[in-house]
């Protein structure tokens, strides 16, 4: 059977019907959250989120288990006038950069895109192209994607061409 969900909008329990071996600790912890008589069998909204966590860690077979929240990316720009880059954040934790020099006031080019193995495949690198598109737009400015990876983004999309130089 699939793992299904149940949320309180904080947090979000996890629960995979075919481990439950029916200890019932969870419906003698939090009758409230938790009744098989009814459905849904589980309702979050009826304990604090601490208390919920609190519980599911108690759940002898693993059958309960908190969703991981989605990670948090921030993405920063530094510039010093002739060079800088855009940094992006993964939970606050350093995941990668799109280094870029300024060719004249009105155009920067892109050098480089690197992101941290830790963090490959997330699609971080298309947010930093994207980002810099972003600040393209609100400045008048133009991009010149140097990096063979955002030329490629570039390449295949019709919607940068607007501030490709
Ligand atoms: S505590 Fe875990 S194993 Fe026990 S009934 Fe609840 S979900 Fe199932």
């Amino acid at each position: 059977m699939k793992t299904k969900e149940y949320s309180n909008g904080e947090v979000t329990i996890l629960w995979k019907p075919e481990k439950c071996i029916h200890a019932g600790i969870c419906v003698k912890t939090l009758p409230n959250v938790y009744n098989p008589k009814e459905r849904p069998w589980i309702k979050p909204e009826n304990a604090t989120s601490g208390e919920l966590i609190d519980q599911v860690a108690n759940c002898p077979s693993g059958a309960l288990s908190i969703k991981e929240p989605l990670d948090s990316i921030k993405i920063e720009r530094e510039d010093n006038g002739k060079k800088g880059r855009f940094a992006v954040y993964c939970n606050d934790e350093f995941a990668g950069e799109m280094t870029f020099t300024w060719a004249g006031n009105t155009q920067f080019i892109i050098d480089h895109t690197g992101i941290e193995p830790k963090f490959a495949g997330k699609g971080l690198g298309k947010k930093l192209v994207m980002k810099s598109v972003e600040y393209a737009r609100e400045n008048n400015v133009k991009i010149i994607p140097l990096c063979p990876f955002a030329k490629m983004i570039f390449d295949k999309s019709q919607d940068f061409q607007d501030v490709r130089s």
